[in-house]
C-alpha cells in the first residue's frame, strides 16, 4: 500500500485530539514499564504511541510547573530546585525511545511525527524556559543558597539550572523573551532540516559498479560487502558503494580507478551543496543569524561567547590558543606526509598532483610499503566478538564489573542487545544496549546516549539504562564481523561513555553520569581508547577470528609504529574542522555571508594546504549545525589533552593500577557533572594536565 506522509501527520494528530482515551488506555509511556529493570517495552511500543505520549508528558510537567510556582511556601531546594529536576517523567520516557529510534532506526513515519513533534516539545522547552514565576523561585533559592546548607551536587544542580534559565533568557523582558522562543523555535526546525538533508543526500548517491576490472586493487572483503549492498538494493550481480562511511573509505583507500575515486568522494565532500531542495547553504545562513541574534539579545558578542561560559575553556581565546598549539605540529607534519606520497606518485611515473581524493589511497600504500600494515590482515585478529570480550576484560580488570548478555530484554532491533552490568560483587548497576552495524535508517557514525540516566526518586537509586550505536562492517561472506583497529577504538570509546553514565552516583538529573561541560565529555570515552591500543593490552585480546592465534608482536609492533603514521593528515583535518566551527560561531553579524567562501577564507587564514580538506565541510558538518558541538567540535581534542594525561597515571603506575583506577572512578565517573570539571580533574591526577603527552601521543613531539 502505497501511503503519503501527510496524511499520516493529519491521521497522527487526529489519533492525539479525539482518540486519546483508547490509546492511553494502551500507551506504555503511560504506565509504569512492566519489564526487568523497567527498561522500555520496545516490543509493544508502537509509532502512534509517541505524539499522545508526549502530549501527554507535557500536559504532566506543566500541571508539577504549576505545582511548584503556586506552592505557598518560601522557595527552598527540595521545594523548587528538586522539583523541577525530577518533573517530566512521561516526556522523559517517551524521549528516551522516540530520539533514539530517529537516529538509529528512523523511517519516512518517524520523521512525520518528529515534525508534529518538533514544534510542540521545543515551545514547551520555552514555555518552562521563560515562566517568570517559576524563574522567581529559582532565582530566589539561587540568592538565598548561602542560608541553605546546600551539599556540594545540590550547590552545582542549583546552579546549573539557574544558568539554563538565565541562559534561556528568563531575565528579559517580555519582547526579549518571546523573541527568544521564536528563534529557539526556528533553531530547532532548522537543525533538523540540516540533518535531513544529508541523510538524504547520503542515501540518493550510489556508485554500481558492473565491470569486474573497475574494482581493482579492492579487497575480497571490501568487494563482498559492495556485492551483498548491491543484491540488496535489487542490483544482484554489480558492486554497489554508497556515502556510508564503511563504503567510501575503503573504496577511496584501495581503488585503483582514481576516476571513481574522484566521483565518490566528490559525491561525499559536496553532499547538500549542490543548489537542490537538500541544499544546507541558506539553512547555515539562517541558523548563524538566529544564533548571533540570540547570543546578543542575552548579553554576549557571539555565540561562542555565549556557548563557553558554562564549559572548561570559558572562552574563545583560550580555544583559539589550544588549536593554534597544536596546528602548527601538524601541519609541518601533514605537508611531510603529503610529499611522501607526491613522491611515491613520480616513482611511480603518475605524472599528476596529489589531489584530496588521493590521500587515502597513498596512505595505504605508504602504511603498507613503510610499516607493511595490511589493514585486512589487521582485521581478523578483530572479530567483533573478540574485541567485545577484550573490552570487557578490560573493564574488569579495573573496575570489577561484569557483563551479562539478556536475551529476554526487548530491543527495538533484533540486532540490538542488551547487556546487564554488574558490580564487583555482582550487584547490578544498569543495562547497556548496543547496536553494532549500519542500516538504512541508522544516522552514520558512532554515537552514545542514555535511555534513562540513574538518579534519586523517593529515597530510591534509579538504575540507569544506556544505549551505544555504531556502524560496524557487517559480517559478510560467511565470516564474522571483522572490525578495523578503528572501529576497534570506536567501540572502546562508545563504551567509555556507557560507563560513565554506568557508574553514575549522582542523585540528580541535571548533574547525573554524562551531563558534564562539552569539552569534558570525551574525556571518560577517549580514556578507553589508550587500553585499546596499548601493546600489553592487545596482546591479551586481539585473537584471530578463525584459529584462535594471538595477534603476533610484529603486527603490535607495526600497529603501533602505524598509529603514528598519517597523524598530519588526520590532526590537520580535524583541527581544520574545529576553527571552522569557531570561526562560524566568533561571527557577530552573519548579513550577506557566502557560505563556500566562508569556509575557503577561514581555511586559507589557518593555511590549510590544498591536499586535505576539513573533516567536515560547513553543508553536512551535522556535529555544529544538528548536533549539540556548536562551537564546541573542538571539545575532543581539548578532552584528549586530559584523557592522554590521564592515562599517563596508569603508566606512570600500571595499566590497572587499582589505587589509580579507583581514583578515576571515584573523581571522574561516579561524579558526572557534580562539581567543576577541572576540580574533578585535579582531585583525581593532583595537578593540572599538560598537552604534552598528546604531542607525543600523535607523534607530533
Ligand atoms: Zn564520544
Amino acid at each position: 500500500m502505497k501511503k503519503l506522509i501527510v496524511p499520516t501527520v493529519v491521521v497522527l494528530l487526529m489519533l492525539s485530539g479525539c482518540n486519546m482515551e483508547k490509546s492511553q488506555i494502551m500507551n506504555p509511556f503511560l504506565s509504569e514499564y512492566n519489564t526487568p529493570f523497567g527498561v522500555p517495552p520496545f516490543d509493544i511500543i508502537k509509532n502512534d504511541h509517541f505524539v499522545p505520549a508526549f502530549e501527554e508528558g507535557i500536559r504532566q510537567q506543566e500541571a508539577e510547573i504549576n505545582t511548584i510556582v503556586s506552592n505557598q511556601d518560601a522557595p527552598t531546594f527540595e521545594n523548587t530546585i528538586a522539583a523541577f529536576d525530577l518533573s517530566g517523567e512521561i516526556l522523559r520516557k517517551a524521549g528516551g525511545v522516540f530520539y533514539k529510534l530517529r537516529s538509529a532506526e528512523t523511517s519516512d513515519e518517524i520523521d512525520s511525527i518528529a515534525r508534529v513533534l518538533v514544534p510542540i516539545t521545543s515551545a514547551h522547552q520555552s514555555n518552562m524556559m521563560l515562566n517568570t514565576e517559576l524563574f522567581n523561585r529559582v532565582r530566589a533559592v539561587y540568592e538565598n543558597q548561602e542560608a541553605m546548607d546546600l551539599s556540594p551536587e545540590e550547590a552545582r544542580v542549583l546552579k546549573k539550572i539557574y544558568r539554563r534559565f538565565e541562559k534561556g533568557g528568563a531575565n528579559l523582558d517580555e519582547s526579549g523573551k518571546s523573541r527568544i522562543r521564536k528563534i529557539d523555535e526556528q533553531l530547532s526546525m532548522l537543525s533538523m532540516q540540516f540533518g535531513n538533508n544529508i541523510l538524504a543526500e547520503t542515501n540518493s548517491y550510489q556508485l554500481l559498479i558492473d565491470d569486474e576490472t573497475d574494482l581493482a586493487g579492492l579487497p575480497e572483503s571490501v568487494r563482498s560487502a559492495a556485492s551483498d549492498a548491491a543484491t540488496k538494493a535489487g542490483h544482484s550481480g554489480s558492486w554497489l558503494f554508497t556515502l556510508h562511511k564503511p563504503s567510501w573509505i575503503p573504496f577511496l583507500q584501495y581503488s585503483e580507478n582514481r576516476q571513481l575515486r574522484e566521483d565518490i568522494y566528490t559525491a561525499m565532500f559536496m553532499r547538500s551543496n549542490h543548489g537542490n531542495e537538500y541544499d544546507n547553504r541558506n539553512i547555515i545562513k539562517e541558523i548563524l543569524a538566529l544564533r548571533i541574534e540570540r547570543a546578543k539579545l542575552l548579553g554576549y558578542e557571539s555565540h561562542s561567547e555565549y556557548m563557553l561560559t558554562d564549559r572548561m575553556a570559558k572562552e574563545p581565546g583560550n580555544v583559539y590558543n589550544l588549536l593554534e598549539r597544536i596546528w602548527s605540529p601538524a601541519l609541518d607534519k601533514a605537508k611531510v606526509e603529503a610529499a611522501m606520497m607526491q613522491e611515491m606518485i613520480d616513482r611511480e611515473d603518475g605524472d599528476f598532483e596529489l589531489q584530496t581524493w588521493d590521500w587515502w589511497y597513498y596512505a595505504e600504500k605508504i602504511r603498507k610499503e613503510k610499516y607493511d600494515l595490511n589493514e585486512e590482515e589487521v582485521r581478523t585478529y578483530f572479530s567483533l566478538a573478540t574485541v567485545k570480550e577484550g573490552l570487557f576484560n578490560v573493564v574488569n580488570n579495573l573496575y570489577g564489573l561484569t557483563f551479562e548478555l539478556r536475551e529476554d530484554l526487548p530491543a527495538y532491533h533484533e540486532e540490538v542487545v542488551a547487556y546487564e552490568v554488574k558490580e564487583k560483587d555482582g550487584s547490578p548497576l544498569g543495562i547497556l544496549y548496543m547496536d553494532f552495524h549500519p542500516r538504512p535508517g541508522k544516522k552514520s557514525g558512532a554515537w552514545s546516549t542514555s535511555i534513562r540516566q540513574a538518579h534519586l526518586m523517593d529515597g530510591q537509586h534509579i538504575s540507569p539504562v544506556h544505549l551505544i550505536v555504531m556502524n560496524f562492517t557487517r559480517p559478510t561472506g560467511g565470516k564474522p564481523a571483522l572490525l578495523s583497529f578503528d572501529e576497534t577504538l570506536t567501540f572502546f570509546h562508545e563504551f567509555g561513555h556507557a560507563l560513565h553514565s554506568m557508574l553514575s552516583r549522582c542523585d540528580y538529573l541535571t548533574t547525573s553520569g554524562t551531563s558534564v561541560a562539552w569539552d569534558f565529555v570525551e574525556l571518560p570515552s577517549q580514556i578507553m581508547e589508550n587500553w585499546a591500543a596499548h601493546p600489553d593490552v592487545l596482546a591479551t585480546y586481539a585473537k584471530h577470528y578463525e584459529s584462535g592465534e594471538m595477534i603476533p608482536v610484529e603486527l603490535i609492533n607495526k600497529l603501533e609504529a602505524a598509529s603514528k603514521f598519517n597523524q598530519g593528515f588526520v590532526t590537520v583535518e580535524y583541527v581544520a574542522a574545529s576553527m571552522l566551527d569557531m570561526d562560524f560561531h566568533a561571527l557577530t553579524d552573519a548579513d550577506g555571508i557566502d557560505i563556500n567562501n566562508f569556509e575557503k577564507s577561514s581555511m586559507e587564514r589557518i593555511g590549510l594546504i590544498e591536499e586535505i580538506i576539513p573533516r567536515y565541510r560547513s553543508t553536512y558538518f551535522q556535529h555544529i549545525f544538528s548536533g549539540g558541538y556548536s562551537a564546541g567540535y573542538y571539545s575532543y581534542i581539548w578532552a584528549e589533552v586530559l584523557d592522554k594525561d590521564a592515562f599517563n597515571a596508569f603508566l606512570e603506575t600500571s595499566l590497572y593500577d587499582q589505587k589509580t583506577a579507583t581514583a578515576f572512578r571515584e573523581n571522574i565517573l561516579e561524579m558526572g557533572g557534580s562539581a567543576e570539571e577541572m576540580e574533578m580533574y585535579m582531585k583525581f591526577r593532583g595537578k593540572e594536565p599538560t598537552i604534552e603527552p598528546l604531542l607525543k601521543g600523535r607523534g607530533l613531539q
